[in-house]
């Protein structure tokens, strides 16, 4: 199988004790939905609620296994960006968003309320401080002084 990233080879690999491919040059990861769902499932059992894919778009690169275009979707709605094949082939990860994923997990499983909401309004700051808009009301204030 040939890597949707680079056209390196993909080779079979573990991660958290799944099997999974993985391309020897770009280290990014093709995973079954089956995969995903173990890779998961290692950290955290979400059951069946919730659902995975939010705000899908088109992708660049193309399923390894049919060739499709991927979409790029929202995991879970975090600010994580995954991709897809179209007709559930698999997903694709870049190298260390498999990190991420055992990440998110952690903090499903610790879901503490208040690290949670400061998380959300962690990640709220975050796209308000890289947005022009506010950048420049900012600006204004400091010039102002
Ligand atoms: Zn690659
Ligand atoms: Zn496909």
């Amino acid at each position: 199988m040939k890597c949707p990233q680079c056209g390196g080879e993909m080779v079979d690999a573990k991660r958290e004790g799944v099997a999974v491919v993985c391309c020897e040059s770009c280290q990014g990861l093709w995973l079954t939905p089956q995969e995903l769902d173990e890779l998961e499932a290692k950290t955290y059992d979400l059951g069946k609620k919730g659902s995975l894919v939010f705000h899908r778009e088109s992708s660049t690169r193309g399923c390894p296994i049919c060739g499709a275009k991927l979409q790029s979707f929202e995991y879970r709605d975090y600010d994580l960006q995954l991709e897809l094949c179209p007709s559930a082939h698999g997903f694709w990860l870049d190298a260390g968003e498999d990190k991420r994923v055992i990440e998110l997990m952690k903090r499903e499983r610790t879901k503490v309320k208040d690290e949670i909401n400061a998380e959300d309004q962690w990640a709220f700051d975050i796209k308000h401080w890289r947005s022009p808009d506010i950048l420049d009301k900012i600006l204004n204030v400091i010039r102002l002084r």
